[in-house]
């Protein structure tokens, strides 16, 4: 299994946690006294599965946090030998598992990675989502930002030139439009908003000559019921360690 997880990390998590896992677990409850004899299952676990799939070599603290459910922000990959804890857990993991215990954030690990559904996340992309859920850090990253910065994670996730910004924004945006195109006529992704000739404004509105909003869509029965919407994301992982 560790060797198919070199190229296949994300459906060697899926095997694991909706298939051989379940074995363990009906061992575990109907044999008596075996935790013994599954320590060099755990072994072989902790040393061999968990650093291919994760690409990083865990402490082991770190094996009881990932050994916790996903919806208390572990990978559900179990230790027959103890159970997960986290009492003493530095601040960095205690607020990783915090944001990761947030309703909804755990739900990509929780899906079988379908291709046709989109589901499915290619072996970088699924190591360095689990990498930003607990803080670890993510190699072969460049030194210095754009804007002059160290590079970090959380520079990344907050430099309006790095890209990042802009990126989770517009899928977002893409999306919410999507939606409304299913219910709303005359949908429009980042219309030219009509220019100001003396109108007054609000104190705080965007009056440059291109402004744009985020979607337009048009609702109801009468023509003029139009809806301008704009979003922003607000950033929570990156907080860790701040
Ligand atoms: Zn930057």
């Amino acid at each position: 299994m560790a060797e198919f997880a070199l190229s296949q990390p994300e459906a060697c998590y899926a095997a694991y946690t909706f298939g051989l896992k379940h074995r363990y677990t009906y061992f575990l409850r109907t044999l008596r006294d075996i935790h013994d004899l599954l320590e060099p299952l755990e072994h072989a676990k902790s040393n061999l599965l968990i650093p291919v799939i994760t690409d990083y070599r865990c402490s082991p603290l770190e094996r009881d946090v990932l050994a916790l459910p996903v919806r208390l922000g572990g990978l559900g990959i179990t230790n027959p030998c103890r159970e997960g804890i986290r009492d003493g857990a530095p601040r960095n993991i205690t607020r990783a598992l915090d944001l990761a215990g947030e309703k909804g954030s755990s739900v990509w690990l929780t899906v079988l990675p379908l291709r046709e559904m989109g589901y499915n996340l290619d072996k970088g992309e699924f190591r360095d989502a689990i990498k930003l859920r607990y803080d670890w850090p993510i190699y072969d990253n460049p030194s210095t930002c754009v804007c002059g910065d160290r590079f970090t994670v959380h520079n990344e996730m907050i430099c309006k030139r790095g890209g990042f910004i802009t990126q989770r924004h517009s899928e977002l945006k893409d999306l919410e439009a999507e939606l409304l195109d299913m219910v709303c006529n005359d949908v429009k992704i980042e219309p030219v908003l009509q220019d100001i000739t003396g109108e007054e404004l609000r104190t705080g509105s965007n009056t440059a000559p291109d402004a744009r909003l985020d979607i337009h869509a048009n609702h109801g029965n009468h023509k003029e019921q139009h809806s301008l919407m704009s979003g922003s994301v607000t950033l929570m992982l990156t907080l860790i360690g701040t």
